[in-house]
């Protein structure tokens, strides 16, 4: 299987080659030549499959000439220090209503359901294509990214990661969830200045080419991680096509995604068009709802005010892996013309054919915060589960639109990971900040605190070092 930019102007390469690269030279972003489909044999075989079972063949569809067992080996790797058997359990909460949790990871939200995968993928193309230079992944993060990604590179072999977070941009807990990172290949910096500061050394170091010369003398060639990369995609298709065949008993199953980037509700699109038995894709926004209006009306508008709200991973004005559906509903030309119309504009609007492809999956609905807030409450009194901001926004979008059972609410984070705005939403009056708002949601939820979250307290903590955004060189 070959993989094809977006953009049509690069040439074709190898599986290998588009995990080891992320971006496309001509800018787009890598596709498999075709969206491959599951036979007879297999579907039969899926109905009843195992989650790993599940991930090697959806794995094996994509990347040829892989060897089955090494594949087999890295899956059970990834998945075995989630603190549930299944990685992504899915519960009942009323008849035809599920939760799918992407959230028993390392870090208590769904990234790590790609983030434990990919460094061991790429780990291993890195062999296959026999280059002897060493990986070094390359971080910025406003907390999230940067946590899930140290945790899924930590002692893999062939890589070592470096993450660089704003030092007054992140939350106690995000913060101490990093700078106390097992493992020997990891490194942590706090930037003097905010995300955008963080982000742009972060740029810079890319683009120093003094830098580039320098380390592949030493054997080492810069990377990213992040959720462009098709190897971060690939492994989210997974989830779709158990959840699908374990609930589907008849009628297709429609899942609602809080969704950012566009890359979580895009696995969704891959597995049903492997012909996993999959209805609507419905695309959850809060208030910054770029997509919505996408969806409804085939615009996309960016020119808009940027909300920071309680779903901070949903605060996204440029959904990038939007891209690729795009590729699979027109083709490369329109793809170009589309993007340079964003980039000059702000603007594009896709043809009718398109949006009537689109809208033959995909559905969208948004709720602010305070709806959010709401749903968090209600949900809890009337149903006793527990939601983080960004699976309130999913499950407003799944009451507004008219679904056919099973619909699955597609969970992706630990309520622990947001206990402070969970809190204020279940009318909790105390002032519970940090590590407090952890014990406190617990107290009042009678659950317990997830141990990845619980112990951070108890480690020593490792990195110290601060630097400026304009002097990240200095750190190599
Ligand atoms: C990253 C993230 C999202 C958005 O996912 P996309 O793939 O970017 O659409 C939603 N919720 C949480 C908790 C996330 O971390």
């Amino acid at each position: 299987m070959k993989y094809i930019s977006t953009r049509g102007l690069s040439a074709p390469v190898s599986a290998e080659e588009a995990i080891l690269t992320g971006l496309a030279p001509d800018g787009g972003l890598f596709v498999p030549a075709y969206i491959p489909r599951f036979d007879d044999g297999e579907i039969e075989k899926l109905r009843s499959a195992s989650y790993g079972e599940t991930a090697l063949t959806v794995l094996k569809k994509y990347l040829d000439g892989f060897d089955e067992k090494e594949l087999a080996g890295i899956i059970e790797e990834a998945y075995a220090s989630f603190d549930t058997a299944d990685p992504a359990p899915v519960t009942a909460l009323s008849d035809g209503l599920y939760v799918l949790e992407l959230w028993h990871g390392p870090t208590c939200a769904f990234k790590d359901m790609a983030l434990q995968l990919m460094p061991r993928l790429l780990s291993l193309c890195r062999r296959k294509t026999g280059i002897r230079e060493e990986i070094h992944i390359l971080v910025a993060t406003s907390g999230d990214t940067g946590k899930a990604a140290l945790e899924g590179f930590r002692d893999v072999p062939g890589t070592r990661i470096t993450v660089f977070y704003p030092h007054d941009g992140v939350s106690t807990v995000q913060q101490a969830q990093m700078v106390t990172q097992r493992g020997e290949n990891v490194r942590v910096y706090a930037v003097n200045g905010n995300f955008d500061d963080a982000q742009t050394a972060v740029k810079r170091l890319f683009a120093d080419r003094e830098l580039a010369a320098r380390l592949k003398k030493e054997n080492v060639l810069l990377s990213s991680a992040n959720s462009i990369n098709w190897g971060r995609l690939l492994p989210q298709i997974v989830y779709y096509v158990r959840t699908a065949f374990l609930l589907c008993a008849g009628e297709p199953v429609s899942f609602v995604v809080p969704t950012g980037n566009f890359g979580n509700i895009l696995a969704a699109y891959y597995a049903k068009r492997m012909g996993a038995p999959i209805g609507r894709l419905v695309c959850a926004s809060n208030a910054n709802n770029v997509l919505t209006d996408f969806i409804r009306t085939g615009c996309y508008d960016r020119r808009r005010p940027f909300h920071k709200t309680i779903s901070p991973s949903m605060d996204i004005l440029v959904s990038s892996n939007l891209e690729r559906l795009l590729y699979h509903l027109s083709d490369s030309e329109h793809v170009r013309e589309w993007m340079e119309r964003l980039n000059a504009s702000g603007s594009y609007t896709v043809t009718d054919q398109v949006l009537t492809a689109l809208q033959e999956h995909f559905d969208a609905a948004y709720c602010d915060d305070d709806e959010a807030r709401r749903m968090i409450g209600r949900t809890y009194e009337e149903k006793a589960y527990l939601l983080d901001p960004h699976t309130a926004v999913a499950m407003a979008a799944a009451e507004r639109l008219p679904l056919q059972a099973p619909t699955v609410v597609v969970s992706t984070a630990s309520p622990f990971k947001f206990a402070k705005d969970v809190l204020q939403s279940l009318g909790d009056e105390g002032e519970a900040d940090g590590f407090a708002a952890l014990d406190r949601l617990s107290h009042i939820s009678g659950l317990s605190v997830p141990r990845s979250l619980a112990e951070l307290k108890e480690l020593p903590r490792r990195f110290y070092e601060t630097v400026d955004p304009g002097k990240a060189e200095n750190v190599f």
